[in-house]
């Protein structure tokens, strides 16, 4: 697989996700030092958030998640393994699982965001990634649509759990992209029951 990236790379030369400069990496030097003001790290052991949801951040995120720029995950990937702190909170767990979305909303989005940079990250850092544990079972509305009241009773009873064989006894780590109140990850933790230790990492923290 390396091989094939190395020779995806010649072909189709790195650029930055936020100037578009063509390189060797998927954020370049400059907008990295200018996105450092974003970073915003962890609350306590078992949550990591990497950035705030501000300024290019935000709009960077919303692109990827609504504006069909699936490719987006290889710069917020590189983020995360630019930070040692990132990179030391992953290897306190041996899997990582991508919060899920519905089957209907991946079919009209085309991919699941959290799952590409998971997917990314768990090849990096040496973690194993499942992603038929949780699942989705209700199509419920956006989040972001709603009130922060409102979120928690959205996402009640949205997910089940597939395999528990799987994760009993083992260090999970649950990557969302944007915490808000905490709902969508506080319902996939409660949902985890038979793992030893649940950790959380977003991209970004609102
Ligand atoms: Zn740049």
């Amino acid at each position: 697989m390396e091989i094939l990236d190395n020779i995806l790379d010649i072909i189709f030369p790195p650029e930055c996700g936020i100037c578009g400069k063509i390189g060797k990496t998927y954020i370049c030097e400059n907008c990295y030092d200018d996105i450092k003001k974003y970073l915003y790290f962890n609350e306590n052991d078992d949550i990591l958030h990497l950035l705030k949801y501000e300024g290019i951040i935000r709009d960077k995120l919303i692109s990827y998640k609504f504006n069909d720029k699936s490719y987006l995950y290889k710069m917020f990937c590189e983020i995360f393994e630019k930070n040692k702190k990132c990179c030391d909170f992953l290897k306190k767990y041996d899997i990582i699982i991508p919060v899920p979305i519905h089957n209907k909303r991946r079919k009209t989005r085309g991919y699941n965001q959290s799952e590409l940079i998971a997917k990314e990250l768990a090849k990096k850092m040496g973690l194993q990634i499942y992603v038929d544990v949780l699942k989705k079972c209700v199509n419920t509305e956006m989040q972001s649509s709603l009130g922060k009241n409102e979120r928690n009773k959205n996402v009640q009873d949205a997910y089940i759990v597939a395999n528990e064989e799987k994760i009993r006894g083992k260090n999970i780590v649950i990557l969302d992209d944007i915490y808000t109140t905490g709902s969508t990850v506080n319902e996939c933790k409660k949902m985890l029951v038979a793992a030893n230790k649940i950790g959380i990492i977003t991209i970004a923290k609102d």
